[in-house]
């Protein structure tokens, strides 16, 4: 029951470097910030999205740069260790 999943394989290829055409290039500051404790601060060309939409409950923040236009995940609740900056948008090269 053997089957050659070459096939398949070349098809999600296809499809990761469609989405990669969409990605940004992360400026400098974001190269640095993706991947710190959240405990860290935003650079200054990150915008805050969605300031004050929740009161209580803050278990993200999103921002996005103005200068290369990544879109930041600031975890601030759950386990520690993934209370990081995390970049939604960019490739991983
Ligand atoms: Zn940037």
């Amino acid at each position: 029951m053997e089957r050659d999943s070459s096939e398949y394989r070349s098809e999600s290829v296809a499809w990761e470097s469609t989405l990669m055409d969409l990605w940004i290039q992360p400026c400098a500051a974001c190269a640095d910030l993706y991947g710190q404790p959240a405990s860290k601060g935003p650079h200054d060309r990150l915008k805050l999205n969605n300031r004050g939409a929740e009161k209580d409950v803050r278990a993200e923040e999103h921002y996005t740069c103005v200068r290369c236009k990544a879109v930041f995940a600031r975890i601030l609740a759950g386990e520690s260790h993934k209370q990081i900056w995390m970049l939604l948008n960019a490739s991983q090269h």
